[in-house]
């Protein structure tokens, strides 16, 4: 018996779906990829990228970690930012995060995670650079979803901030930095307005 057979149910099912929608679809794509976005999100499993923007494969790059995350010597997500600005030229970079989001709660608790202690130290610097803000807030749940926004700010700036943006802008290239936020309850995306495109 096929191990975890209904998941290669459901890719097979997906496969014909789009090829009777659209024949010739996977062939042509095979051929080259040309995103227009890079996604950087939350790798929670209710923010799934692709998904939420209603777009088919092809159309969007992602990266996803814990609480989308951008540090300055992180390779892994340095890498896909490189490919995806200097390699398929994407036009637009969202950051975008979600409130509920468990690495930000977890970051907030005083308590031991373990290892994920140490990425979420990130997060704990963005609740130091924010505290007399966030400290005001009484609310514990309005807390927490105003550092989900300022986690997303200060993302948004660090990906304006590595090498391969600003040599991006440098040169003249085409590209805007959005931070988004995602509510899981009603499904909706909000623009934080906070757009950057190289232009000061
Ligand atoms: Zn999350």
């Amino acid at each position: 018996m096929k191990i975890l057979k209904h998941l290669f149910d459901n890719n097979r099912e997906w496969a014909r779906r789009i090829e009777r929608e659209q024949p010739g679809f996977f062939e042509t794509l095979s051929k080259q990829q040309n995103p227009k976005y890079l996604w950087i999100g939350c790798a929670d499993s209710r923010v799934p990228a692709n998904e939420i923007i209603n777009l088919p494969p092809g159309e969007v790059f992602v990266h996803r970690n814990i609480a989308n995350v951008v540090v300055h010597t992180d390779l892994n997500c340095l890498s896909v930012i490189q490919y995806a600005v200097e390699i398929l030229s994407v036009k637009h970079i969202i950051v975008c995060g979600h409130y509920g989001c468990g690495g930000i709660r977890s970051a907030m608790e005083t308590s031991s995670h373990g290892l994920i202690d140490n990425w979420l130290r990130h997060i704990r610097d963005v609740y130091r650079f924010h505290r007399e803000q966030l400290d005001a807030i009484q609310d514990p749940r309005e807390q927490r979803d105003k550092l989900c926004e300022l986690n997303v700010v200060e993302q948004v700036q660090n990906v304006c901030n590595t090498t391969v943006v600003r040599n991006a802008w440098a040169s003249g290239q085409q590209l805007a930095v959005h931070g988004w936020i995602y509510r899981l309850e009603d499904g909706l995306l909000r623009d934080l307005g906070i757009t950057a495109t190289g232009n000061g």
